[in-house]
């Protein structure tokens, strides 16, 4: 059996700089530091900084002193209500989000209305609507583009700006785009900008190739992780068999019964949960001889 790990799998550079950002928070707070939400979705990773003293908290509210803003960033409005009651803000957005919330503000600014692609509850999406204004329609799927475009139509606005999720599907990402063009395109001042960062870029084509090389794509990440489950959509959609997995317990008997897998983990994965998954592979392979 041959396994291959792809060589962007696992932690992107936001997701590590947030990781180790508070594991030296903690290692010099003598009191509990707070983050608001999963600094990252991966039990294992959150189980050890726990361990460590980090408290995940959904309300702001319930922090004192220290509290750590993870990679996905938040809203305006709760920063600055932070700010307000003094806590100390360890602020780890991702350099990448920042980048989005900046496109977001500016062309606001400039009498643009928003067409944010993505996942109309994710955290990150959640921040970035806070620089929109008011004027803003999140599209999930190609499904929703009809109505975003009455909404806009329905507006006092007639410029638009097309944003995405930094981890967003890149190939919808086009495709929505050129609906869009292609219905409003004509008569309305239409920017684009690709949002996605390049890590998901990297990782989402790496996926798709590997897909073509191997008997079976393993995709090792946390069930909630909207970059992970791009990748298991990607996979499968290469029609080859996908499972997805967030560690090597949920590997199958028959996992081994292929002569080669291809393995992939989402940005919040770490290296050591994939190595447990290659290990685990190889062990049943031992087994099985
Ligand atoms: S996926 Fe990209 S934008 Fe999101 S935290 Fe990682 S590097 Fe930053």
């Amino acid at each position: 059996m041959e396994i291959i790990v792809g060589k962007t799998a696992g932690f992107c550079q936001g997701v590590k700089r947030a990781v180790e950002g508070a594991k030296q928070e903690l290692a010099k707070s003598q009191e509990k530091v707070h983050c608001l939400g999963e600094i990252v979705h991966n039990k294992q990773v959150i189980q050890q900084l726990e361990e460590k003293g980090l408290t995940i908290i959904n309300k702001w509210q319930e922090a004192k002193g220290k509290i750590i803003i993870r990679a996905h960033g938040i809203a305006k409005t709760i920063e600055q209500e932070m700010k307000q009651a003094n806590l100390e803000i360890k602020d780890f957005t991702c350099p990448r989000v920042i980048a989005v919330h900046k496109t977001a503000e500016k062309y606001s600014q400039q009498n643009y209305y928003v067409f944010l692609l993505g996942a109309k509850n994710h955290p990150e999406n959640q921040g970035t609507i806070s620089y929109c204004g008011n004027s803003y329609s999140i599209i999930e799927d190609e499904t929703q583009v009809e109505k975003a475009i009455n909404e806009f139509q329905n507006s006092r606005y007639h410029k638009l700006l097309i944003i995405s999720q930094t981890t967003y599907h890149l190939t919808k990402f086009e495709k929505i785009k050129e609906m869009i063009i292609q219905k409003i395109g004509n008569y309305t001042e239409v920017v684009a900008q690709n949002t996605i960062c390049q890590a998901t870029e990297l990782r989402q084509k790496e996926t798709a190739k590997l897909a073509k090389q191997v008997d079976r794509m393993i995709i090792i990440g946390g069930k909630n992780s909207s970059n992970t489950k791009k990748l298991y959509e990607i996979a499968k959609g290469q029609n080859v068999e996908t499972i997805w997995i967030e560690s090597p317990e949920e590997l199958e008997e028959d996992g081994i019964a292929y002569e080669k897998i291809g393995i992939m983990a989402g940005a919040s994965t770490p290296y050591e949960s994939i190595q447990s998954v290659v290990k685990s592979l190889k062990e049943k392979e031992l087994i099985q001889v």
